[in-house]
Formats: structure tokens, C-alpha cells, sequence
């Protein structure tokens, strides 16, 4: 027993010296075995400590496995007494069991001891569990913090550190600062392709260097645990050759050398592997567990994440970059626009402002200046006409301006005529130069751009850039931008040339405005002129309108008009008396158609200024037309000094005129009228006046007559014959009455002469004596001739049973009509008129009166059958010249001739009467006698020759119903 209680001493002694569980074990075993309490205590008993956090590598023999096992057969063997163990469990408090299984039943003694020690052992335990438990967590939290740590940097790290080489060298220094990992590698893994790449690689065995750019696919990493793990997206752990087997690999294609130990984390992201960390251990003695295997699948989940984090944030930052880049690519192109359109707008406004092109194009070149490189450029026209190439602007480092030069086949020409800008760089251009393609002058350019000047579809010009430095300095932007610019230079040079044309064209409108000025001046002069040419011929014709244009003298107009003043005058105050002459110069016609015109109208003249004589300031002389006058003497205070100036008148005109030489004799018949309360127009008063002078002419010319109340008085009459007339005229109170015209020898009827005749409803039958003088004067004589010729168509078949013609008289006024001849003929025509079966007579004053148209009438009727004859001859003028000058058939001798012709042959006109019978004879003409009224005369007649007559003796004038009833012909 002693040696037991210095045992149990010894073993106490040790027991408080044992610092580990393990060697109190050993401890408690040595001891029972030494007491014998328990022969094979060393093999039977076990000590189980199950302590969380307890590093099962102090009792590597020891499983949980086998620590149940031993548990269950112990509770299985009911020798023991399992109260006790059951007690030390409890006591511990710790779960850890002492199992013990004694040999044999223990004495009280031994029991007690037993209890002693495993009581100390509990104890002991008990303290070295809690001073066990006191390491170990602050071994824990050491690794804690140091896992800790390890992630914190594996994070910063991740975060700070760029460059990958770096960042997985780190990375491997972290990890080995928590396990042996000496032997390293990093992947990255694409689960669909199966490819792989080592991001780190470092080995001790394996020293090959690979490439962290290269990605291995599956084929080759067949042989790879590693492309197994990560498939099985599982960690492996053991043994490289146990990890070949497990992974069906075959060992002849296994990479890489074979290690102690193999730990392969994969990395999972979403399900998949994405990755994996791989440590390797070549020696045995460095063998990894299942807390390094846990620990690195946690910082292999850390590395995943913070490679995730880092690749989102690096394309986060790739975005940003890229979205940066995009934006600040937005602003350059925006700024750049707003560059461009400001450029443009400056070139637009260039032109507008520039109206002097050579201000503009310094201004362009600065403002295409800011936009590219410019600091040659040169802005060319084409002019195809003269074939020639025109600079307009031309800067340039190295060449001379030159103003224009021959249009050959130099790049200018080439933009020119594709319309399409030039890029060229000087290996081009050289190219081209030796190919002779293209002419180059002056210093050869790195860089040409040429783009064309276009304005309205016609390439007009060129503008180009070039670069003596490099090779590439104008791109297709630039050239783009050219084109863009050269559009809007386009523009603004159409622009300036259009404000030069228009401005041309103000300045020609305003050249023309001053010429069309000038030209109005002239005109205006020229209008002037002619103003006062026309005023001067306006006061001719104003003149001409009141004067007699041969004397000078007013004319009717004139007259007209101071007649009616005095009217008006003599009007207001029938005190104021005037006198109005009408002047006649007696035979003028004979002068003025045998001495001809001129000596006519320088009579005429003479006449004037004769007449002008006699009259004193406020009266008038007027010429009326031919050889009539007319007076008007204003303010006289009786007749008395009207008759004083008519013979002063008569006076001057006894004056002889020479004219040529030639002294001619003129007188003037003169007829006055005094202004009287009935005369209201100035026609009245003149028409007294010519009533007048018709009275002195019918007293024997060269006398003056005053219109008296006995003159007046016949007026009168003369008036109410018209109006009778003109009524009988309408109720055809005039009629032809036929007078016989004979052969004198055999008495035999000829002709008839159609005489007029006036039915007068109260007078009675009147003579042509009692109206033809007023038929005359109003020319009612005309109607009346035309009733009368239209009675002779009608009354001609009836007369034609006893004679031959009809002979009617025509009026001098009818020669002054043109269409007579064609109006008789017509009638003749209407009634069926044979011109053979009319003759007529005309008098000489007819043919006096109108000598040419009265020529043409007669030779057209004469040519149309109809006999003429001169009527009355022997009483005119018996101007010879008619005979000749006429287309006469015959002469009717005036009865005046036969009144005093007698048998005497002393009888004086019987000498005359032959004279004409030979004239007649001589030029072939039929001659009738008028007039004859005795037998004696008839005789007379019949012996000078004359075989021809008509006359009372034989027939008077009667009307067609006596003819036809004295020889019974059968009237119409
Ligand atoms: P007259 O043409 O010389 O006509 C002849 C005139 O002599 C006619 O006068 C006629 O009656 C008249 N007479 C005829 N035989 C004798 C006679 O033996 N002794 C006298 N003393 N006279 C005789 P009447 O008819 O009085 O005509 C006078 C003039 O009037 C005509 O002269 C003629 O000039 C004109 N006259 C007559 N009828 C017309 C007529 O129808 N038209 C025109 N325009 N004039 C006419
Ligand atoms: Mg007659
Ligand atoms: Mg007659």
C-alpha cells in the first residue's frame, strides 16, 4: 500500500506537472498499468476528448468514429461499472469520457485510490481543458484575425493593385501567410468552352513559366485534376495519384508531377465553376486538413468575389471610360460643328460684308484657318474661254503668287473637271507626276486636298490645301469638311458676285438714268424747239385761219368774226352804225385765164392793197376767195362816208396796173350794205351786200350800189320764191317744155330743146327769167336740172316718133361735180336712153367756171355718144379757145345775134353772124340759130349758110301733151 500511496503521490506529482492532455493519458495509463488496476489499460482504455474548437490533430488515432464504437461497447459490457464513468463524465462537465474497464472487481481500497486519481485526472483534465479551451480560442482568434486580415487584403488588394502579375503574387503571399503554399496556381475557367487559363502559376517541381494570356482548352488539359475538380465544381483534396484514380484519369496523360498532397478549390459563381485555386504540397511532412481546406475554400470564395468585384468594377470602369470617351468624342464633334457652323456662318457673313472680293478671301483663309490646316491654300477660277487658270487668292510658304497661268492638266484642272474633291499624298502625287498624268508646279506638297467651287451645278473654280510637312496632314474629315466649306464659299462668292452685278446694274441704271436724262433734256429742248416751232406754226395757222394767204388781208374767217362783233356792237347801240362792202373786180377771170396765174395774183395783191388804201385803222379788208372782197367799215356815222370811200375806192381802181410790163386796166363792182336792226348773222349782212353788187353788176360794173328797202324789197321776193321752189321742186311743178329745132330749108323737125318751166299753182306757167336767177344763186337749179333730165328719159320715146334727140341745158355748177357724167349715164341707162337720142348744151361761164373737170366730164360723155353744144354763143366772152380746147358738136348762135339781123348786107351783124357761120364751118362744128322769129331772118340766115334754127317762127316751147296732141303722138 505504501508503495501505491508514493505512487498516487508520484502520480499527482506528475499529473500537476502535465501540460497536455496526452501526456496525462500516458500518465494515467502508466499509473494503472503500475497498479495493476488494469492489465491492458494501454489498449482498453481511451480518452475521448470532444471539445469544440479542439484540434483534433492532438489525437490523430483518434475518430469520432471510434470513439462512438468504444462508447457502445462499453455501455454493452455490464461488468463495468458504468456509474462511475458516468460520474467522470459528468464531473468534467466537458464531454470527455474516461473510459476505463478494470480486470477485476476493485477492492474499496483500490477503488478509492482509483477515484483519487481519476478525480485528480478530471481535475487536471478539467483545468487543462479549460486552459486548453483558453489557447485554443485565442489561437482561434489569432487565425481568426488573421483570416481576417488575409481577406481585408485579398479585397484591398484586388481593389489597388492593377497589374495582374502583381496582384496574384500578392495574392500568394496572403494565402501562404494562412497555409503551406509553396506550390500555387490561379485559374480562370470557362465552363462552356472547358478552357482555362493560369492567372499565377508558381511550382516548385514544375518551373515551367505559363503564359497567363494563353487560354487551354479541354483536349489539352484531359489529363488536368484540376479541369476534373473544377468539372465536379467540388474541392478535391489527397493525394495527386489517389485524385487521378478518383477522377478516372489516365496517369499516362497526367500533367504535371505527381505531389504529396493536392488541394483544389473551384471557385463557383452562379452554379458554375468560374475559376479555382490549386496548392500542392511535394512533401510529406506538409499535408493540408480539413480546416486548410476549408479555410481556402473560403478565401478561394473571397478571391472569387473580389475578382468579380474587380472585373464588374473594371468594366464599370471600362463603361465609364468608354462612355466617357463617347461623350467627350459627343463634345469634340458637337464643339467641332459648332466650329464648322461658326466658320460657315463667318463665311456667310464675310459675304454679305465683303462686298470687295479681295477683302474676302484673307478673311475666308482665316476663318478655314481655325477649321484646318491652312497655310497654303489657293483659291483658282477656270476661265475656258481664254483657257486659262485665274488666282484669285494664293498663300503660300514657298511659291510666288502668280495671277493666272494656261489651263493644262495640273490637279487644279483635275478637281476642276470631275467636280469631286482631290486627297493626294506626295507618294501620289509623284506617282501621277511620272506617269505624267498630272502636271505639279512649284514646291512639291506632302499633302494636297483640292475640292471644286460649285455654283449652280458648274464647277467654277477650285480651292486647295497643301502641306509642305506631312505626309497626312488632311484626311477624308478634312477633306469632307473642305467640300463643306468650298459649298458655303460658293455661295458667299455667288453671293458677292450677285451684289456686284446688282450694284453693276444699279450703276448702269443710274448711267442710264443720267443718259436717259440727258436724252430727256434733249428732248425736252428738242420739244421746246419744236413747242415754239409748233407755237410759231399754230400763230402761222392761226394766222393762215384769219388770213388771206396770197394778199395778206383777213380772210372769211376773220371777217366772220369782226362782223359779228360789229352786229353785236351795232346791237348794244343801234347808233353805231358800220357798212359792209362787197367788192367785185369786173373781168378778172378773163385776165387771169389769158395772162395766166401769176399776173392773176399779182393783181390780186395790188387789188388789196388799192382797197386797203381807202379804209382807216379799225376797219377791215377782207379777201372772201378769187376776185371778191370785203369791207367792213366800222364806226361810220352815216351812209354819206360810206359812199365817200366807195368812190375813193372807185377812184384808186382807175389807176392803171402794171404788171410784166404790161399795163392792165381793173375795175371793181361794188355792193354796200349798211347795218340794220334785222341783220342777226353775219351772212345777212353780207348777202345784202352781194344783192347789192349784184345790182352794180347789173348796171354795169365798175360802180358801187347800197343795198336800199327797193333792193331789199326784191330780196324778199327772191326768199319766197326759194321757199315756193323748193315746195315745187317737191310736188314737181317743174317740167321740161319742148322747143322744136328745124331745118330751116326743109322744115323738118331735128330735135327738141328741153326748156324748164314752173307750173306756178298761183302765177301760173312761169319763165326760167322769173326763177332761174334764184334757182341759181341757192342751186336749186341742180335738183331742178335732174327733175327735168329725168322728165326728158321719159318723154324722149314719144318725141323720138317726130325727131331725132332731145337737147337739154345743163347748169354750170353740174361741171363742177365729178360724178355728173356717170350720174346722166346712169339715168339714161335706167330709162333705156339712147346717147345718140340726147344732146347737150352747155354755156361758156360753165366751162370758165370749172375749165378742167368740166374738160373731163364732157370728153367722157361725148365718148359715150352724146352730142355737145355751146349754148348762147356770141354773148360770153366767145374766147376761141374753147372751140378748140372742147369736144364741141356745136354752136347754138345766141338769139341776141338775130334780134337785129336784117337783109342789109351793110347790116353790120350780118357780117359778124358769118364770121361765126365760117368759124363754125371751119372747124367742123353743126351750128343752130336761136331766135328766129320772122321769115326774113330765117332767110337771111339760110343764105349766110346756116341751115339749122329754132325760134318762134317755126315752134314756141310747149309741153309734151300739146306736142303730142299737134302731132297726134301717144303720150306716156
Ligand atoms: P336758151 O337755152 O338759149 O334757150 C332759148 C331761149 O330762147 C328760150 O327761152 C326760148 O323760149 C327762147 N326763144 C325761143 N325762140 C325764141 C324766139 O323766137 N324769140 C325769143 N325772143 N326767144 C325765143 P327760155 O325758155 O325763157 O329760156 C331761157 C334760158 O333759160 C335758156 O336759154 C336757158 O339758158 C335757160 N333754160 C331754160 N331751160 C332750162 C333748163 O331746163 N335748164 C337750164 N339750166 N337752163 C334752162
Ligand atoms: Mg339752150
Ligand atoms: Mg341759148
Amino acid at each position: 500500500m505504501p508503495v501505491q500511496i508514493s505512487l498516487k503521490k508520484q502520480f499527482f506529482q506528475q499529473l500537476r506537472a502535465s501540460t497536455d492532455f496526452k501526456t496525462v493519458a500516458v500518465l494515467l495509463c502508466d499509473f494503472l498499468k503500475t497498479v495493476s488496476i488494469s492489465q491492458n489499460a494501454q489498449c482498453l482504455w481511451q480518452l475521448v476528448v470532444t471539445v469544440s474548437n479542439v484540434n483534433s490533430q492532438a489525437y490523430p488515432e483518434i475518430s469520432e468514429f471510434d470513439m462512438g464504437r468504444i462508447v457502445q461497447s462499453a455501455q454493452a459490457d455490464s461488468s463495468v461499472d458504468y456509474s462511475q464513468a458516468f460520474y467522470l463524465a459528468q464531473v468534467s462537465n466537458s464531454h470527455f469520457i474516461i473510459d476505463i474497464a478494470p480486470k477485476k472487481l476493485l477492492d474499496e481500497s483500490d477503488k478509492n485510490i482509483l477515484l483519487d486519481i481519476l478525480s485528480a485526472t478530471s481535475k487536471h483534465i478539467k483545468y487543462l481543458l479549460t486552459q486548453y479551451h483558453a489557447d485554443q480560442q485565442e489561437i482561434q482568434l489569432l487565425k481568426s484575425h488573421k483570416i481576417q486580415q488575409a481577406l481585408f487584403d485579398i479585397s484591398n488588394l484586388v481593389y489597388s493593385e492593377q497589374d495582374p502579375a502583381i496582384l496574384y503574387k500578392r495574392l500568394h503571399e496572403i494565402i501562404s501567410t494562412l497555409v503551406y503554399a509553396e506550390n500555387i496556381f490561379i485559374i480562370r475557367f470557362n465552363h462552356l468552352t472547358e478552357t482555362m487559363q493560369f492567372l499565377y502559376h508558381q511550382d516548385s517541381v514544375d518551373t515551367d513559366i505559363i503564359n497567363s494570356d494563353v487560354e487551354f482548352d479541354k483536349k489539352q488539359m484531359a489529363g488536368s485534376i484540376t479541369l476534373a475538380m473544377l468539372r465536379s465544381k467540388e474541392p478535391a483534396w489527397g493525394r495527386s495519384r489517389d485524385l487521378i484514380e478518383k477522377f478516372n484519369i489516365d496517369y499516362s496523360i497526367a500533367i504535371g508531377p505527381d505531389s504529396e498532397d493536392w488541394v483544389g478549390i473551384p471557385m463557383i459563381e452562379n452554379g458554375n465553376a468560374v475559376g479555382g485555386i490549386v496548392l500542392q504540397s511535394y512533401l510529406p511532412d506538409k499535408i493540408y486538413n480539413q480546416d486548410d481546406i476549408n479555410l481556402l475554400t473560403f478565401v478561394a470564395e473571397h478571391i472569387r468575389q473580389s475578382l468579380t468585384r474587380r472585373e464588374q468594377t473594371e468594366e464599370l470602369e471600362l463603361k465609364v471610360v468608354e462612355r466617357t470617351a463617347k461623350l467627350s468624342q459627343e463634345i469634340h464633334e458637337r464643339q467641332r460643328s459648332e466650329k464648322i457652323q461658326s466658320a460657315l456662318y463667318n463665311i456667310t457673313s464675310l459675304a454679305s460684308q465683303n462686298e470687295n472680293i479681295a477683302e474676302f478671301y484673307p478673311a475666308m483663309h482665316e476663318i478655314v484657318g481655325q477649321l484646318l490646316e491652312a497655310k497654303n491654300i489657293y483659291v483658282a477660277f477656270i476661265d475656258e474661254e481664254n483657257k486659262k487658270v485665274n488666282f484669285a487668292y494664293r498663300v503660300d510658304e514657298f511659291d510666288e503668287f502668280v495671277d493666272s497661268r494656261p489651263l493644262t492638266n495640273g490637279l487644279t484642272e483635275w478637281v476642276w473637271a470631275s467636280k469631286a474633291p482631290v486627297l493626294l499624298n506626295d507618294t501620289q502625287i509623284k506617282r501621277l507626276k511620272d506617269q505624267h498624268i498630272t502636271v505639279v508646279r512649284g514646291h512639291a506638297p506632302k499633302c494636297w486636298l483640292g475640292v471644286p467651287l460649285i455654283i449652280g451645278g458648274k464647277a467654277i473654280g477650285v480651292i486647295a490645301l497643301q502641306s509642305y510637312d506631312s505626309a497626312d496632314a488632311y484626311s477624308f474629315k478634312e477633306q469632307e469638311l473642305l467640300m463643306f466649306v468650298s459649298t458655303h464659299i460658293a455661295q458667299a462668292l455667288e453671293k458677292i458676285e450677285n451684289s456686284k452685278r446688282i450694284k453693276n446694274a444699279y450703276s448702269e441704271m443710274e448711267t442710264n438714268v443720267l443718259k436717259r436724262t440727258t436724252e430727256l433734256e434733249h428732248t425736252n429742248k428738242a420739244l421746246r424747239e419744236q413747242i415754239l416751232r409748233r407755237e410759231d406754226a399754230e400763230h402761222k395757222l392761226k394766222h393762215d385761219a384769219l388770213h388771206d394767204q396770197l394778199t395778206g388781208l383777213a380772210n372769211r374767217n376773220q371777217l366772220y368774226v369782226r362782223l359779228n362783233q360789229s352786229i353785236a356792237r351795232h346791237q348794244a347801240k343801234p347808233t353805231h352804225l358800220f357798212a359792209v362792202f362787197f367788192i367785185d373786180l369786173d373781168r378778172f377771170k378773163i385776165i387771169n385765164d389769158s395772162m395766166g396765174h401769176w399776173v392773176g395774183d399779182e393783181l390780186l395783191k395790188i387789188v388789196a392793197e388799192r382797197i386797203q388804201r381807202c379804209v382807216r385803222k379799225p376797219d377791215l379788208v377782207a379777201r372772201l376767195g378769187g376776185d371778191e372782197f370785203a369791207v367792213i367799215l366800222n364806226s361810220i356815222r352815216n351812209i354819206n362816208e360810206a359812199r365817200l370811200v366807195a368812190e375813193r375806192m372807185l377812184l384808186v381802181f382807175t389807176e392803171p396796173v402794171y404788171i410784166q410790163g404790161k399795163e392792165l386796166f381793173i375795175s371793181p363792182s361794188i355792193g354796200i350794205a349798211i347795218s340794220h336792226d334785222r341783220h342777226k348773222e353775219p351772212d345777212e349782212i353780207l348777202r345784202d351786200s352781194d344783192i347789192a353788187l349784184y345790182r352794180s353788176k347789173e348796171q354795169g360794173r365798175n360802180r358801187y350800189t347800197f343795198f336800199d328797202d327797193a333792193l331789199h324789197q326784191s330780196s324778199i321776193n327772191t326768199l319766197i320764191i326759194e321757199g315756193e321752189l323748193r315746195r315745187g321742186l317737191v310736188r314737181n311743178e317743174i317740167l321740161p317744155h319742148y322747143q322744136a329745132i328745124f331745118n330751116l330749108k326743109s322744115k323738118k323737125i331735128l330735135g327738141f330743146e328741153a326748156l324748164m318751166r314752173w307750173n306756178h299753182p298761183e302765177r301760173g306757167l312761169l319763165m326760167p327769167m322769173d326763177f332761174s336767177d334764184i334757182a341759181k344763186e341757192t342751186g336749186l337749179i341742180e335738183q331742178i336740172d335732174w327733175q327735168i333730165y329725168e322728165q326728158v328719159c321719159r318723154d324722149l320715146p314719144i318725141l323720138l316718133g317726130i325727131a331725132d334727140y332731145i337737147s337739154i341745158n345743163v347748169s354750170p355748177r353740174h361741171l363742177g361735180h365729178e360724178n355728173f357724167a356717170n350720174r346722166l349715164l346712169s339715168l339714161m341707162a335706167e330709162y333705156g336712153v339712147a346717147p345718140s337720142n340726147l344732146h347737150m348744151e352747155v354755156t361758156e361761164d360753165a366751162l370758165i367756171e370749172h375749165p378742167e373737170l368740166g374738160l373731163k366730164l364732157l370728153t367722157q360723155l361725148k365718148l359715150a355718144g352724146i352730142k355737145i353744144s355751146l349754148d348762147d354763143f356770141g354773148t360770153g366772152y366767145s374766147s376761141f379757145s374753147y372751140l378748140h380746147k372742147y369736144p364741141l358738136d356745136c354752136l347754138k348762135i345766141d338769139h341776141s345775134f338775130i334780134k337785129t339781123l336784117t337783109n342789109n348786107p351793110d347790116d353790120k351783124t350780118i357780117h359778124l353772124v358769118s364770121a361765126i357761120h365760117a368759124l363754125g364751118m371751119s372747124l367742123g362744128l353743126e351750128m343752130i340759130v336761136e331766135g328766129i322769129e320772122t321769115d326774113d331772118q330765117c332767110e337771111c340766115l339760110q343764105n349766110i349758110g346756116f341751115s339749122n334754127g329754132q325760134g318762134y317762127l317755126f315752134a314756141m316751147p310747149n309741153a309734151i301733151e300739146e306736142i303730142c296732141s299737134t302731132f297726134k303722138l301717144t303720150s306716156a
